[in-house]
């Protein structure tokens, strides 16, 4: 039977893992609930936020600016938006694009592992978390049998994203 309600194929691109913001957002509550973690409303809020840009990766002052136009939880200070980010980051819900300095959602955010390569496509921005252990391995054990100890990856591959490319 070829229902409407049927909506949900699955697909392999990063990019389906998370479909919208609500759906994101109820991924990360159960996530919290698993790792005893305590996803507070203003965390909550900041998290939509930038899960509303949906792979548009967003920069703090606009970030900032939108938490301040945005009916959250009252008028929330800058710093307390940074502690929020920080607690995202810190449990992989958000990421930090390095090469941008701007933060975008998690693809995956049930999995713990996220020292993963990014694409950025240059002309519409769109970030894309690539999930390959085997790249993280590689990386991770070259850099052992150099006699370095590595303790975090930041991987990020400008280009083109295959709508822009075409
Ligand atoms: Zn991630
Ligand atoms: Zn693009």
């Amino acid at each position: 039977m070829l229902g409407m309600s049927q909506t949900h194929l699955h697909c392999t691109s990063p990019e389906h893992h998370v479909h919208d913001a609500a759906d994101f957002i109820a991924a990360v509550e159960r996530a919290c609930t698993q790792r005893g973690l305590r996803l507070t409303p203003i965390r909550a809020h900041v998290l939509r936020l930038i899960a509303e840009e949906t792979g548009q990766p967003i920069k703090a002052y606009d970030l900032l600016e939108k938490v301040r136009l945005s009916d959250g939880p009252g008028a929330v200070a800058p710093p307390t938006v940074y502690r929020a980010l920080d607690f995202l980051m810190m449990n992989g819900f958000v990421h930090k694009l390095e090469s941008i300095n701007a933060f975008v959602a998690c693809h995956h955010p049930d999995s713990a592992q996220h020292s993963v390569p990014f694409l950025i496509c240059n002309r519409c921005h769109k970030a894309v978390e690539m999930e390959d252990a085997e790249i993280v391995t590689a990386l991770e054990s070259r850099a052992r049998a150099l006699g370095f100890m590595p303790q975090r990856q930041v991987l990020e591959v400008h280009g083109l994203c295959e709508r822009c490319a075409n």
